[in-house]
């Protein structure tokens, strides 16, 4: 990350652009951000940063103290230009991240991880459970809440500061719910899973698409400023597009849902109920209709088929990734990335990214390509989790967020005197 004036940011610290917005100097929040992003600072230099006048700042600090967001550790080396008086060493002062938690819930169609990361998005606890999501969601949810309930109280002294959901469908880009969707995943369309996530754990809740929630975790590790193509490739198809830290969602909320774009006007039946989708063709589903009679039940299968080289497995994963490839080059025309990132049990296999790397060499002009590099999913199956995970860590903390909480906080405190 290129910062010439502070100490690396942390993992987790909210991306910096040039273009930021400058908030009121006033703002608890915008001075959480500056401490976020930039760890390690003592008062004078954040006095420096801010522009704020001494009494303000350190009045806005204490608030912060008392209500644990920022915390003293260690102190300035000597010759830091801070020493305000010889022999007196000044604190550093950081985000407190320590013991704070969130649940984060990554859904497959088949398949679902519930983990607790930390704040910084490292994964501290996770189970992965069988879970086929097309059922009644009250009933398929009550599964998944009980293993998290687990993950929750494993911990101890930790503090959960939100939960982060990722499904495989759109969300409305209006209220942050879930927008419409294929008939197989009907029933979640009217299903309010916030207000259900919110009742449940009594703390902030974010949604995201499962496909973009694996873009901005790859993302977050390629580093800020590219354009990143991640594909979820396991069960269904879906992508998700993040330039510059900012993950494209679209009018509908929909963006990245590629694997419903009919490749022929025939061809088999799929599950938004038209023919010839390229899910209906190349998806983990359509494979699993195609080798039956084979011995192969399901994804993993198909994994372990294509490592011990068996032909018929093998060719039907080469068809499949080569018809995805034909979308993909379209997308990487439109979006000209520098990453195109493959995830999912299926994407994440050797012979699917050199497969589609092929294609795509073959297909699309060298100078919309001429940066590119395909690559399997860097954070193996953690991608959408920590993508969530960040996801839900910019909500809790946004400069807005923290002035609502604090000043939230004083109004009650008011009220009770
Ligand atoms: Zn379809």
């Amino acid at each position: 990350m290129a910062q010439t004036d502070g100490p690396e940011a942390e993992p987790g610290a909210p991306a910096r652009t040039a273009t930021a917005p400058a908030l009121p100097a006033t703002s608890y929040g915008a001075l959480l951000d500056v401490i976020r992003s930039r760890p390690g600072l003592t008062r004078g230099q954040l006095l420096a940063a801010t522009g704020m006048s001494r009494t303000t700042l350190f009045a806005r600090l204490e608030v912060l103290f008392r209500a644990g967001y920022v915390y003293q550790d260690g102190s300035a080396p000597a010759g830091s230009g801070d020493e305000r008086r010889p022999g007196r060493r000044s604190e550093l002062l950081r985000w407190d991240t320590r013991d704070k938690v969130a649940l984060v819930l990554d859904l497959g169609q088949t398949r679902a991880r519930v983990c607790m990361t930390s704040v910084g998005g490292q994964v501290l606890r996770v189970r992965e459970v069988s879970a086929d999501i097309h059922i009644n969601p009250g009933e398929y949810l009550a599964t998944i809440f009980d293993i998290a309930d687990v993950l929750v109280r494993a911990g101890t002294d930790e503090t959960l500061v939100g939960v982060a959901v990722g499904i495989p469908a759109p969300i409305n880009p209006l209220t942050g719910g879930l927008g419409a969707t294929t008939s197989m995943m009907a029933p979640w369309e009217r299903y309010p899973l916030l207000d259900v996530l919110r009742e449940r754990w009594h703390v902030p809740a974010v949604i995201e698409n499962d496909a973009r929630a694996f873009a901005l975790g790859e993302a977050s590790v390629l580093g800020p400023g590219r354009a990143v193509l991640a594909i979820k490739y396991a069960t269904g198809i879906g992508a998700g597009i993040v330039d510059a830290g900012h993950v494209l969602e679209g009018a509908d909320g929909a963006a990245g849902d590629i694997g419903h774009v009919r490749i022929s006007d025939d061809g088999p039946l799929c599950t938004c109920g038209r023919h010839g989708c390229l899910a209906s063709w190349a998806s983990g589903q359509a494979l699993i209709r195609d080798l039956q009679g084979t011995g192969v039940r399901n994804l993993w299968d198909i994994v372990d088929r294509v490592s011990a080289g068996d032909p018929l497995v093998c060719d039907a994963v080469d068809e499949a990734a080569a018809r995805l490839s034909r979308v993909l080059s379209t997308v990487v025309a439109a979006a000209n990335p520098d990453a195109l990132v493959l995830g999912g049990v299926l994407g994440r296999m050797p012979r699917v990214v050199s497969t589609v790397e092929e294609h795509i060499r073959e297909d699309v002009a060298e100078r919309a390509r001429h940066r590119l590099r395909v690559s399997a999913a860097h954070l193996g199956a953690d991608g959408g989790v920590i993508g969530l995970s960040r996801k839900l860590v910019d909500l809790v903390y946004a400069p807005t967020a923290i002035d609502r909480a604090i000043l939230g906080e004083h109004e009650s405190a008011a009220g009770q005197a």
